[in-house]
């Protein structure tokens, strides 16, 4: 079977590794190359978790995916993956997300814990806990390198033979069924089945499809310096991955120094759209102040230390933060992936695994992922609060 993937970041780059080890013939294409700073998949580091509330089939696609992470980091001479666990901290009052989610890490044999305020203080002396209810620990999670992780899968991919075009694919929507619906350099790619991978550029190239059902959101990220004496005190030795789960205030969430280059900290709000192809990737001053006023208050230690470094960055929402995976409408050889809304780096090589199941051996896609579902969510004036009224309970990240 010949399969086109179009996209190279992770949910691309692992979809095409795992068809090609299952022995298709596979060409990926990307417009700018694997992991590039346009993309979800750029930039440095990303969180990986277990904990999903209620929502078992992400924990279950995350847990698949640790095997692979592992083993790419093994085989890489630069670190790739770093399992300092993650810090769940509940400034909230409703903690059900994290209690919800405990069985199912629980099931798959790794822990989540909860720890005392003082315990906590005792051990991270760099936190202030005062506003926050409730702590937990969770051990089996970590830092994925992120845009060297998509860069390295993609070399997996090729030293195993697979194929890769650097271009822009262009598409047909409104002639799906017609032979010469994708091409590149003019020409066409003929294939017997195209799986879309383009992330932000979903909605572009297939208006009809997504375009009322998925929109793009402004991510800024900030990377704060460390003092420079005792910077181990701030690597991920001693403090893990964490979040704030707060529900008024965006929940921020941060990735302590790491690559030489600073105390990552972002936050899940996803209030402002963004166009991947004509906005400037420059923080918006309001946003930085914002972010300083809470990481200076929630790490005392660091108040006034100057950002290092910042990266503007897109999520690619759907109107309910859960991913689409459908056939395209007009040709059920078409299967777009879509809508990873801020949370589809951790589990690449699971959701990998799965699609080259549904591409080879016609497994089911979850109805969990099916795009029906968004058909009765009103859209007409702002995306965004409709996602934040349909998601007020949950937590995308
Ligand atoms: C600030 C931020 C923080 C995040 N934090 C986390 C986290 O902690 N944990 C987590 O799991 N996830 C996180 N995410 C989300 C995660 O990074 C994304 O969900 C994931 O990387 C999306 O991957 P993708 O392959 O779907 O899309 P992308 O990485 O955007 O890849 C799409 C690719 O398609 C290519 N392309 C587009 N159009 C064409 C075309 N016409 N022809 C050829 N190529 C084309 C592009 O060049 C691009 O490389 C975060 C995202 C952001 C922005």
């Amino acid at each position: 079977m010949k399969v086109a993937v179009i996209g190279s970041g992770i949910w691309g780059a692992c979809t095409a590794y795992f068809l090609n080890k299952e022995g298709c013939d596979v060409e990926l294409y990307d417009m700018w190359g694997a992991g590039n700073s346009r993309s979800g998949s750029g930039g440095a580091s990303r969180i990986i978790r277990l904990a999903y509330g209620y929502d078992e089939i992400y924990t279950e696609l995350t847990n698949n995916s640790f095997n692979f992470w592992q083993e790419l980091t093994d085989e890489s001479e630069r670190e790739l993956y770093n399992e300092c666990g993650m810090l769940w901290m509940v400034s909230q009052n409703d903690s059900n997300y994290i209690k919800n989610s405990k069985k199912h890490i629980e099931s798959r044999g790794h822990s989540l814990v909860q720890i005392e305020k003082k315990d906590a203080k005792k051990k991270y002396p760099e936190i202030n806990f005062d506003d926050i209810n409730e702590i937990y620990f969770e051990k089996k999670a970590g830092a994925l390198m992120a845009s060297r992780c998509c860069k390295n899968v993609v070399r997996k991919y090729q030293s195993e033979g697979g194929k890769f075009y650097l271009g822009k694919v262009k598409v047909f929507e409104d002639k799906l069924n017609n032979k010469e619906s994708f091409t590149f350099n003019d020409k066409v790619i003929n294939a017997d089945k195209f799986v879309i991978a383009c992330g932000p550029w979903n909605r572009i190239l297939f208006p009809k499809m997504l375009g009322s059902k998925t929109y793009i959101s402004r991510q800024e990220v900030y990377y704060f310096s460390v003092p420079n004496n005792n910077a181990n005190n701030y690597n991920l030795s001693n403090i893990p991955c964490w979040l704030d789960l707060n529900e008024n205030n965006p929940s921020y969430y941060g990735i302590p120094f790491h690559l030489n280059k600073g105390f990552k900290i972002a936050y899940d709000e996803r209030s402002t759209i963004f166009d991947p192809d004509k906005d400037d990737r420059i923080p918006l001053t309001h946003l930085v102040e914002r972010t300083k006023k809470y990481f200076y208050y929630r790490f005392p230690r660091l108040h006034r230390l100057p950002i290092a470094e910042t990266r503007v960055c897109q999520y690619e929402n759907s109107l309910d933060g859960n991913y689409i995976i459908n056939y395209h409408e007009d040709n059920d050889n078409v299967l777009i992936l879509s809508g990873s809304s801020g949370h589809g780096f951790k589990l690449g090589p699971g959701l990998g695994e799965l699609v080259k199941d549904i591409i080879t051996s016609d497994k089911k896609i979850p109805n969990f992922f099916n795009i029906s579902r968004l058909k009765n969510i009103k859209t007409e004036s702002q995306y965004y609060n409709s996602q934040i009224k349909y998601n007020k309970k949950r937590l995308f990240n």
